[in-house]
């Protein structure tokens, strides 16, 4: 931790425009584990958020203009230096995030895949080639970035976050303005010094971290400069965004919220679906997107499930992210908690069982894993997200119930189906309404896989190839025949 701290200590600019400036005023930065104030940090205003994209813009047409080799070339050179500061990265993650030291280097890794997976396909984007069906001309497609680009990060996976937007969009050919949470800016600022030693050219990314989110991100999507907005976060944010975008009518990539079903069937091998629910559920400490947030388990093995499911979540180690030997540390601040609370408490008192709750430390945003099961269809859990360590189990008894369950949601992100028949996992994959599924797996995601949703959980898709689509718009030229 006194690493970390001093480490912190050194982040007090803003990255604009190519240089570290000092804004008018800071705001502090807090370790969850300690309420503890770490660091204080630029709050840029309006003005330094133009700034930033007058920048961007500046560099614009260079670094469209520079090669695929060349843009390859500047990722390949981040993520080398990203695996050689992995301690130092993971260090600042743990101090804003609390979550734990092992999950902060493996988050270090999973961010540099995405730097890694996009210098490779900086050289692999394609247009197409064909005949009209009139034979008398030949419609040929480039691939162009789409221009400077708003990118706005949460605070559960701060560093993955910035580069599976980032990359992306270098390796397109964009520049970009990154707007970390107001909770984590200090890594995304020491991410920042990596991309500029690197040798990223000035204006090609800057990274504005403010208080005043809502005011200066609007004053930059009323731009016209701005082409994208790429946006992680809650549903009612993207929501207000892609109202103002559609001012402008800019590209828009919304990760939003879910409320991803996990469903076992009494043909599970238990083993496997206590294995993947842990994984489902406590990645990340409950705070993720694709987090399971209903078990739904079949009448038969339900008991079992969430016996064997208490026990594991009931030894889960609570504590400062910093020591070596806790499996969980605190949520990210005192709201996390409280709204955890909250809906465990409502799912209490509309008949649902409490069946185990690990011990936490003293301190305001610790919080202990709980399980319950039979939880009724009108608790508030099943139907909000409750990104907390709090595992809402529920029993159905057919197939078509459960599938009607899983899809009762505005939500679409991921959803889990842990059964040993193909047949029941290829129907279920098939008609579950969201944008992953993962079957006999607790965890989708993958650098080289599309990560999305449908529904309210948002547009567009980030990683794989679909990831770098998101910053290219596709010109036609029609050509006369060969
Ligand atoms: P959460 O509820 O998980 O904190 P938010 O959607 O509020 O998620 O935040 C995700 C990101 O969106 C953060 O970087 C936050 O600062 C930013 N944000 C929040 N409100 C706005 C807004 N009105 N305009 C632009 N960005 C916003």
């Amino acid at each position: 931790r006194d690493h970390a701290l001093t480490l912190a200590a050194e982040l007090r600019s803003g990255y604009l425009a190519g240089s570290w400036r000092e804004a008018a005023s800071t705001f502090d930065v807090t370790d969850p584990a300690t309420g503890a104030v770490v660091a204080s940090v630029a709050d840029c205003d309006v003005a330094d958020g133009l700034a930033a994209l007058s920048a961007a813009d500046a560099a614009a047409e260079e670094w469209r203009a520079s090669t695929p080799a060349e843009r390859a070339a500047l990722l390949h050179r981040v993520d080398t230096a990203m695996r050689a500061d992995q301690e130092n990265l993971a260090h600042l993650i743990t101090l804003e995030t609390g979550k734990t030291l092992t999950e902060a280097r493996g988050e270090v890794i999973y961010a540099a895949d995405y730097v890694r997976w996009y210098a490779e396909e900086a050289v692999r984007v394609h247009g197409r080639s064909s005949t009209a069906p009139t034979g008398d001309f030949q419609i040929v497609t480039v691939a162009e970035p789409v221009g400077p680009c708003l990118l706005i990060t949460p605070w559960n996976v701060p560093l993955a976050m910035v580069t599976r937007k980032l990359a992306p969009a270098i390796a397109a050919g964009c520049t970009a303005v990154v707007k970390p949470a107001e909770l984590t800016p200090l890594v995304t600022l020491a991410f920042a010094r990596i991309v500029e030693d690197a040798g990223a050219p000035q204006g090609v990314v800057s990274v504005i971290t403010t208080t005043r989110a809502d005011e200066v991100c609007a004053a930059l999507l009323a731009d016209e400069r701005l082409r994208k907005v790429s946006f992680t976060g809650s549903t009612a944010v993207g929501r207000l965004l892609l109202e103002r975008s559609g001012q402008r009518v800019l590209r828009t990539s919304m990760e939003l919220g879910g409320n991803a079903p996990f469903v076992v069937f009494d043909d599970a091998d238990l083993d496997l679906a206590v294995e993947q629910a842990m994984i489902a559920k406590m990645r990340m400490g409950g705070q993720s997107c694709v987090g399971a947030n209903r078990f739904l388990v079949q009448e038969g093995i339900a008991d079992a499930f969430a016996a064997r499911l208490g026990e594991r979540m009931a030894a889960t180690r609570v504590g400062s992210g910093f020591d070596e030997d806790v499996d969980l540390g605190p949520l990210i601040d005192e709201r996390a908690v409280a709204k955890a609370q909250r809906l465990t408490d409502d799912a209490l008192e509309r008949g649902a069982r409490e069946v185990a709750r690990a011990e936490a430390p003293e301190g305001s945003c610790y919080l202990a894993p709980v399980v319950l099961d039979q939880v009724p269809a009108d608790a508030a859990i099943i139907s909000e997200e409750v990104f907390a360590p709090v595992a809402a189990i529920s029993t159905f008894s057919t197939e078509a119930e459960a599938l009607a369950r899983a899809n009762d949601t505005e939500h679409g992100l991921a959803g889990f189906v842990i059964t040993a028949s193909l047949d029941r996992a290829r129907r279920m994959a098939g008609r579950m309404r969201s944008g992953m599924v993962g079957i006999n797996r607790g965890l989708v995601s993958s650098v080289a896989a599309p990560f999305g949703g449908t529904k309210q959980s948002g547009l567009g898709r980030e990683g794989g190839p679909e990831g770098i689509a998101e910053y290219l718009d596709m010109k036609y030229v029609a050509v006369p025949a060969f």
